[in-house]
């Protein structure tokens, strides 16, 4: 068996890539250890926020271009995706913090995305229960949210549906032959050969870019999450806030489900993590901090997922410097929303030549240290 593109991974990166290489005509192989989705990745362990709002420069053509996309992403891939468009909330709790958000949204409004800024009593119309402590606002009401495993599954169907072929429950290792990739050996032993390799296999890929002697600046993390028992309806968009490690938004469940970069402890054998109990208090009395009708509920259940993350919290997205080897990984908290476009833009680098909103991200980037240190600040460290 052979393909132009052999995809290995079918996260909601690998599984996007696949459909848009697939839709354009590309033969395609889509190849997983397991299934679209599947624990522990960051794809199902994801809180499924669509924020457009805050991105890094580069990424915000990429991003207002998706969140176009999720406005018919179920049509499209023919799959209820639970898009929710509720809109999302980025507070301030103190006049310090003011700047932040004026400048936030100065940067988003300069680059297209539908933004405003909220003060108190605004807020309070989008969010009844919201904290007193919340004094302002930056609102994006084109965001939201939909569900991870259901937009990779919808994907990768899709990409099937297409033409691609989809080989699951089989790790994929690529060939490296005369110092190029030729394709990959599956888990029973097979040689399958392909023009590229894309290698979109998100917290694995730290083992197996070592293996390939490809030195990035990538780490994986374990990331928790938390959800309350279902509750009645209080919260239509996501809220985030300046001052707090938090994302909080009600699913279409009616449970509350609490992210915001708090690190799990990794386990045997990697990459595997499991919710730390002190960070899980913490994280829990920080949403009740933004919604106080939260004290009342109990928690549900709480898990953790693995994250390749870059060094400067940008993906890595292009060639490898290894010849038939493509990366795109190390999407570092922030690859969800931008997932529909990622893919159209792969494909179209791979088929028709450099994409150019891909180069801010191409792995050869020399990275900006001041990039990493805001990075590194924005996560609570074990
Ligand atoms: C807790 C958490 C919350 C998040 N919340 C948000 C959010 O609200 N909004 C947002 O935009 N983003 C969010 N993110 C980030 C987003 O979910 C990720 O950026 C995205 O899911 C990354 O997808 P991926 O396909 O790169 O990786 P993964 O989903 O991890 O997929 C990698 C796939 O590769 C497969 N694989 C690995 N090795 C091999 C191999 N050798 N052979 C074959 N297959 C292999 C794995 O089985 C897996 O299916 C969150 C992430 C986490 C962890």
């Amino acid at each position: 068996m052979s393909a132009d593109v052999i995809v290995v991974g079918a996260g909601i990166i690998g599984s996007s890539i696949a459909y848009h290489l697939a839709r354009a005509g590309a033969s395609t192989l889509l190849v997983d250890r397991s299934a679209p989705a599947a624990a522990p990745g960051a794809t199902w362990a994801s809180a499924g926020g669509l924020r457009s709002q805050g991105r890094y420069g580069p990424e915000r053509p990429i991003s207002l271009a998706a969140s176009i996309r999720w406005q018919t992403l179920s049509q499209e891939l023919d799959a209820n995706l639970e898009v929710a468009l509720g809109g999302h909330l980025h507070v301030a709790e103190s006049e310090a913090e003011f700047p932040i958000i004026e400048e936030r949204v100065a940067a988003d409004r300069s680059a297209g995305i539908a933004i405003e800024s909220l003060k108190a009593d605004e807020l309070r119309k989008i969010v009844p229960g919201i904290a007193p402590s919340a004094l302002m606002g930056a609102y994006t009401p084109g965001d939201g949210q939909a569900h991870p495993g259901r937009t990779a599954r919808a994907f990768a169907a899709a990409a099937v549906r297409h033409g691609a072929r989809a080989i699951y429950d089989s790790h994929a290792l690529p060939l490296c032959e005369g110092g190029r990739v030729t394709g990959i050996l599956t888990a029973s032993g097979e040689k399958l050969s392909g023009g590229t390799v894309v290698l979109a296999t998100g917290a694995w890929s730290i083992a197996l870019l070592k293996d390939l002697g490809i030195d990035l600046p990538i780490r994986w993390r374990g990331l928790q999450m938390l959800l309350s028992e279902i509750a009645p309806a209080m919260l239509a968009p996501t809220v985030t806030a300046v001052g707090r490690n938090l994302s909080l938004k009600q699913s279409p469940s009616g449970q509350l489900m609490v992210g915001g970069r708090w690190f799990a402890r990794p386990q045997a054998p990697e990459p595997h993590a499991e919710p730390i109990d002190a960070h899980v208090a913490r994280q829990w009395s920080s949403a009740v901090g933004i919604l106080p009708a939260m004290a009342h509920l109990r928690l549900a259940q709480s898990w953790a997922g693995a994250e390749a993350q870059s060094l400067d919290g940008s993906p890595f997205i292009g060639p490898s410097g290894l010849p038939g080897l493509y990366l795109a990984t190390g999407f570092s908290n922030h690859g969800f929303q931008i997932s529909p476009e990622i893919g159209r833009l792969v494909a179209s680098d791979l088929l028709s030549g450099p994409e150019p909103l891909l180069k801010a991200f191409r792995p050869d980037r020399p990275l900006s240290a001041e990039r990493a240190a805001a990075f590194k600040a924005e996560t609570i460290l074990l």
